[in-house]
């Protein structure tokens, strides 16, 4: 009799098992958005004529504080490290292996990629634009491959 009275909760138990590994595996990872200094340009769309702001990474200063800049292929959400976690930090792949992007829930090891600047035509999506090489430092919210 007091067997049969423990069946219940053990079950519930079993039943549990599948979603907490599924938790586990990273489906519901949360990244860590911090203020980043980056340089702003303004760049011209050469398909639609829009100007639109974009960003590229900031010189370093020689504490390995500067952040190199990626993006999400799906969405174009912006991802950055430092140069100190590029050094010791371990390889992006296996940060990113498993890892959703918070916005479109891409598989970041496919999605991902570096870029140089940072920003699509908000008017038309493409990446064809002329700028002037004049920039300012600006600080955005990115979110940390390595937090
Ligand atoms: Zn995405
Ligand atoms: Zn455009």
């Amino acid at each position: 009799m007091s067997a049969d009275a423990g069946r219940p909760s053990r079950c519930l138990l079993v039943a549990l098992g599948p979603a907490r590994l599924h938790f586990a595996l990273g489906h519901f990872t949360r990244m860590t958005r911090r203020d980043i200094r980056v340089l702003q340009k303004r760049v011209r769309c050469f398909k639609c004529g829009t100007e639109f702001d974009g960003y590229t990474e900031a010189p370093d200063e020689g504490f390995g504080y500067a952040h190199q800049l990626f993006e999400c292929s799906g969405c174009h959400t912006l991802f950055s490290r430092s140069i100190e976690d590029e050094h010791y930090g371990g390889s992006l792949q296996s940060r990113i292996v498993g890892v959703s992007c918070p916005t479109c829930a891409g598989a970041l090891a496919d999605t991902l990629h570096k870029v140089e600047f940072a920003g699509v035509c908000p008017g038309c999506g493409q990446r064809d634009y002329a700028g002037t090489d004049e920039a300012r430092e600006a600080v955005i919210s990115s979110y940390q491959l390595y937090e």
